[in-house]
């Protein structure tokens, strides 16, 4: 039988933030600019961060580390024995789900054994995101919109034979050094692995080694987290008195602050949270 979904855990990431170096990210809807490509904007004309770009390259940062860290990760390719990646495996997974007349609980336990930990977390054709990526705005105090787009002259390169192409210039559009966006960053009901793989990823971000957008080549994209903030609410570690409330504090409260706990010192949680990962575990290299 499967049980209902309850809310057991969640976790929220609050932050801000700076790109180090100007931004990237093209768009189709972009206010008539006239730029040969444009940078991808709101309604209201304001350069912003879409949360699926962020959970991208929030994703390939942790991919990098899963591995080093003693987790599994396909990095979304062929034959690394995940059927989150497109190829034989989730071919064949696809064949036996078709085939097969099992129950619900063998379906379960054939994802869990078949996924790796970054799909687990990120999700997969089979299973939902348990991170999730609010777009990224720039917080209200930094919306001097005159500055924050600049247009640079780029060098049109002929794909054949890889050089520059005489006279044929174009331009495109980016987000200004130093522009700020708000980060929020929600965990729904992980394990302890997804917990530590997030607070991995959130480790390079705030020592800055983030990056995010296109034209990286160029030195686009380069970015830091500041301010990081965490809050918490979490029933899976507490006696039954404190699990009521917890719940009661969750139900009545109206901000995160009031509904979650915020934790006091950002760092020393992704600190402690890393070291659960099995490369800190005494046999990992046994
Ligand atoms: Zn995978």
């Amino acid at each position: 039988m499967i049980s209902p979904p309850t809310m057991e855990r969640r976790f929220l990431f609050i932050g801000i933030l700076t790109l180090k170096t100007a931004l990237h990210i093209g768009g189709s809807w972009t206010v008539g600019s006239p730029s040969d490509s444009p940078v991808i904007r709101t309604p209201d004309g304001l350069p912003f961060i879409p949360g699926s770009s962020f959970k991208g390259a929030f994703r390939s940062a942790v991919e990098k580390l899963a591995l080093a860290a003693g987790l599994a990760s396909c990095a979304l390719l062929e034959g690394q024995g995940c059927i989150g990646a497109q190829g034989k495996e989730q071919d064949d997974f696809n064949r036996w789900r078709r085939d097969s007349s099992t129950g619900d609980a063998n379906y379960r336990d054939k994802l869990d054994q078949n996924l790796c930990d970054t799909c687990k977390l990120f999700g997969s054709p089979y299973a939902a995101s348990r991170i999730y990526f609010a777009d990224l705005l720039p917080p209200e105090e930094d919306r001097f919109a005159a500055s924050m787009i600049q247009v640079r002259d780029g060098v049109a390169i002929d794909r054949d034979s890889e050089r520059a192409v005489d006279r044929l210039k174009y331009d495109y559009e980016v987000v200004a050094t130093a522009q700020t966006f708000q980060v929020t960053i929600r965990l729904e009901g992980p394990t302890n692995n997804d917990l530590a793989l997030a607070c991995l990823g959130l480790k390079e971000y705030t020592s800055g080694f983030g990056h995010i957008g296109g034209k990286r080549s160029r030195g686009l994209g380069a970015c830091r987290i500041d301010d990081l903030k965490v809050f918490v609410f979490d029933l899976m570690d507490a006696t039954i008195e404190e699990r009521g409330r917890r719940l009661q504090k969750y139900l009545l409260g109206k901000t995160p602050a009031e509904k979650l706990t915020l934790v006091p010192d950002a760092q020393t949680f992704l600190d402690e949270k890393i070291r659960t990962l099995p490369i800190f575990q005494g046999s990992h290299y046994a």
